[in-house]
C-alpha cells in the first residue's frame, strides 16, 4: 500500500530538481536547488541550516575543435570538461585506448591530441594524469553515451583550479569516425582553441537534523549538484535521501540523532563532503559515529550496482539482515574503491573515508550518466523504492548498534599524526606515518596542500618519510590568505592511505 505513494514521492522530487535544471556548484541552479532542499527540509521539520564554502570555479569561455579528414577541415562538436586546461593546439590524433598503462606508447603521444575511451572504471582524471606525463598536448574523451551525446566531468586530480592541458569530451559518434579512419592507416590532424576562466564559487551544503536520545549522529548525505538535469546522478540519490528523513517524522526520538546532508561541488572536487569534514568533524568536534552516502543509487539499463563500506562491526548486521546488500552486485571494503579507481574514491566521503570515520557509499552507472538525457525517465523507480525500504530498515537496525561497534579505524587506512607550526614566515607540516598497525613507514608519499579561504590552494608540498617515518614539509614564502585556512596531508605507497585536516585559524 505504501509502495505507490513512495514512488510518488521520489517521482516528485526528481522531477522538481528536473525543473531546475543543471546544477553545477556556483551556478544560478544549484542556488536554486539548496533553496528547494532548505524548504523540503522545514517541511520536514529539520531545521535545516546551510553550510556556505569558497572554491575556485572553472568556467569555460570558448573552445573549438577542427578536424582535418579526407582532405577537409571540420568543427567537430565537444564539451570542455571541467578543470580542463586552456590552450591553442595542432597536431596528429593518436589513440591512447583506456589510457591505463601508456608504456607501450614510448614518446607516440607526444605533442599529440589523445584520444581515450572512457571506462567506468578507470576516473577520467587518472586517464588525464597519464596522458600529460605521456607528453600529450590534449585529451579528448570519447563518451560511452549512446548516440552522439556528450559526458561531462571533472578531470580534477586534486585541489588545482585546473589542469595542464586542454581536455575534451567527443560524442560517441564522431569518436568512432576518427578512430575508423586512424585504425585505416589515415592520418588525422586537428586543431583546438580552448579558453577558461577561472572564478569565484560559492557552494551551499544543505543540513538538517533529528535529534536522538543521545548526543552522536549518524550522518546520511547525498549531493545534489549535477552536470545537466542529473537525474540519477544524483536526484534519485537525493529523493531517496528526503523519503528516508520523512520516514522519522512519526517515530520516537531515535537513540543516536539523524543528521542528513544535501552536499553540493562533489562534481567538481567533493567540496561538499571535505567541508563537512573540516567544519563538523575536525573543527567542530561533533561526535559523528558513521556517514552514508547516496551516489547515483539507481538507473535503468546500469551495468552494475555496487555498495562499499569501511571496515566497522557496526555495517555488519544492518547490512546483512536488512537485505540491503542484496540490491548490489559489489559489496565491497571502501580500501578496495581507489586500488580500481586510479588512487580516488569519487564520489562525497573520501575525505571522511580517510580521514577514519565509518563509512558506506553506493554507486552505480548508467548508459545516460553525466549527459543531457539523464532525466527522471531514466532513474528506475521501483528499484529506487527499494533502496529506501531497505535502506530504512538498515538505519533503524544501525541506530541500535552499540558504540563500540563504530570504534576503531579502518584495517586499510594508515595514520598520519600531523603538526602544524609557523616559525618566522614559514609554515612547517610535521608529519609521522605509521600502518594500521602502527609500525612507522619509511619511504611513503607524503603530501601537504595549504588552502586559504576554504578551498583555494595555496600550495602543496610533497616528500617521503625517513626510516622514522618522518618527514617534515615546508611553505616558505606563502602568503598566508584570508581565513578559513587548512592544511590536508595524505600519506600513502601509491594512493592516500590516510588523509589528515588541520584548521590554521
Ligand atoms: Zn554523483
Amino acid at each position: 500500500l505504501r509502495r505507490p505513494l513512495l514512488i510518488e514521492g521520489l517521482l516528485r522530487t526528481l522531477e522538481d530538481l528536473a525543473a531546475i535544471g543543471d546544477k553545477r556548484a556556483g551556478s544560478e541552479g544549484a542556488q536554486r536547488a539548496a533553496g528547494y532542499l532548505h524548504d523540503r527540509f522545514v517541511a520536514l521539520e529539520l531545521s535545516p541550516r546551510i553550510d556556505r564554502f569558497h572554491f575556485p570555479r572553472h568556467e569555460t569561455l570558448s573552445s573549438i575543435l577542427e578536424v582535418e579528414l579526407d582532405g577537409q577541415s571540420r568543427p567537430f562538436s565537444c564539451e570542455v570538461l571541467e578543470a580542463s586546461g586552456a590552450g591553442r593546439h595542432k597536431g596528429p590524433i593518436k589513440l591512447a585506448g583506456r589510457a591505463n598503462d601508456l608504456s607501450s606508447f614510448g614518446n607516440s603521444l607526444q605533442g599529440a591530441l589523445a584520444m581515450v575511451e572512457r571506462d567506468t572504471l578507470l576516473h577520467r582524471s587518472t586517464q588525464y594524469q597519464n596522458l600529460i606525463t605521456a607528453g600529450a598536448a590534449a585529451m579528448l574523451m570519447a563518451s560511452a553515451a549512446p548516440g552522439n551525446l556528450h559526458q561531462l566531468g571533472s578531470i580534477r586530480r586534486a585541489w588545482e583550479a585546473h589542469g595542464a592541458i586542454p581536455a575534451l569530451s567527443l560524442g560517441a559518434r564522431d569518436a568512432r569516425i576518427l578512430r575508423e579512419a586512424i585504425n585505416a592507416g589515415q592520418p588525422v590532424h586537428a586543431a583546438l582553441d580552448v579558453a577558461v576562466r577561472i572564478g569565484h564559487g560559492v557552494g551551499q551544503n544543505v543540513i538538517g537534523r533529528i535529534d536522538g536520545e543521545r548526543p552522536e549522529q549518524i550522518v546520511i548525505g547525498a549531493h545534489y549538484d549535477t552536470w545537466y538535469i542529473g537525474s540519477t546522478d544524483n536526484g534519485a540519490g537525493v529523493a531517496a535521501l528526503l523519503e528516508l528523513a520523512a520516514r522519522w517524522r512519526p517515530r520516537a526520538r531515535p537513540p543516536y540523532a539523524l543528521t542528513f546532508v544535501a552536499w553540493d561541488g562533489e562534481e567538481l572536487a567533493l567540496y561538499g563532503g571535505y567541508d563537512f569534514l573540516r567544519r563538523h568533524v575536525i573543527v567542530g568536534r561533533e561526535p559523528i559515529l558513521a556517514v552514508l552516502d547516496l551516489e547515483t543509487p539507481s538507473s535503468h539499463g546500469a551495468e552494475a550496482y555496487g555498495l562499499a563500506r569501511s571496515s566497522h562491526a557496526a555495517w555488519e548486521r544492518p547490512v546483512e539482515s536488512t537485505g540491503a546488500a542484496e540490491l548490489f552486485v559489489i559489496d565491497a571494503p571502501m580500501a578496495l574503491v581507489p586500488e580500481l579507481f586510479g588512487g580516488v574514491i569519487p564520489t562525497d566521503i573520501q575525505g571522511l573515508y580517510r580521514a577514519g570515520t565509518p563509512v558506506l557509499s553506493t554507486a552505480g552507472d548508467g548508459p545516460y550518466y553525466h549527459t543531457v538525457e539523464d532525466t527522471p525517465d531514466k532513474v528506475d523507480l521501483h528499484r529506487l523504492a527499494e533502496l529506501v525500504e531497505a535502506f530504512d530498515r538498515l538505519l533503524l537496525k544501525l541506530v541500535q548498534e552499540p558504540l563500540l561497534r563504530f570504534a576503531g579505524r579502518d584495517s586499510g587506512l594508515w595514520h598520519a599524526e600531523a603538526r602544524a607550526r609557523f616559525d618566522e614566515g614559514t609554515l612547517a607540516v610535521e608529519v609521522v606515518v605509521r600502518d594500521a598497525s602502527s609500525r612507522a613507514q619509511a619511504g611513503a608519499e607524503v603530501t601537504a596542500v595549504l588552502f586559504h579561504d576554504h578551498f583555494h590552494e595555496s600550495a602543496t608540498r610533497r616528500a617521503r618519510s625517513n626510516e622514522d617515518g618522518r618527514v617534515t614539509l615546508r611553505f616558505d614564502g606563502v602568503e598566508p590568505g584570508a581565513a578559513p585556512r587548512f592544511v590536508h596531508v595524505t600519506a600513502g605507497r601509491t594512493h592516500p592511505l590516510v588523509e589528515t585536516v588541520i584548521s590554521l585559524d
